[in-house]
């Protein structure tokens, strides 16, 4: 068994329906076939994924994991990556040697971005902030 196919097998039939959906396109024809032999295995048709996927979830868990606002899955990714978009502050930070890193974390079901550093909106307004503010203290 491969190891795509090994992670298929933990997963609920709607996490595997959005699994199929959205992240399925990202192997190589060799996998896809055998994740598509495994969805038969599950009585996976396209047919019910699309139907599964707009059934919805309904989220009645009462843990309080973390999870993807798409399928509700609770089995994301959680990297450190360097940070290239960051504040002026961190910016300085990294002149002193200390690399600015930061958490990305990306569903491992369907591929959805739940967090990305170099991405993050509040950041960039902050910076914008930033620099309407230099800007005045140099008029
Ligand atoms: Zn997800």
């Amino acid at each position: 068994m491969s190891r795509v196919v090994d992670f298929l097998t933990d997963l609920s039939d709607f996490e595997l329906a959005y699994f199929a959906k959205f992240k399925r396109q990202t192997y190589m024809t060799a996998r896809q076939q055998e994740i598509n032999d495994y969805l038969i295995t599950r009585n996976l048709t396209e047919d019910k994924i699309n139907e599964l996927i707009l059934s919805k979830p309904v989220s009645n868990l009462t843990d309080n994991n973390q999870r993807c606002p798409r399928c509700f899955s609770d089995k994301l990714i959680k990297e450190n990556i360097e940070k290239i978009n960051t504040s002026k502050i961190e910016a300085l930070d990294s002149l002193t040697g200390k690399k600015p890193y930061a958490e990305k974390i990306v569903c491992n079901v369907c591929d959805y971005i739940i967090f990305d550093p170099n991405n993050d909106k509040r950041i960039i307004r902050l910076s914008k902030i930033w620099q309407l503010l230099t800007k005045k203290k140099l008029d």
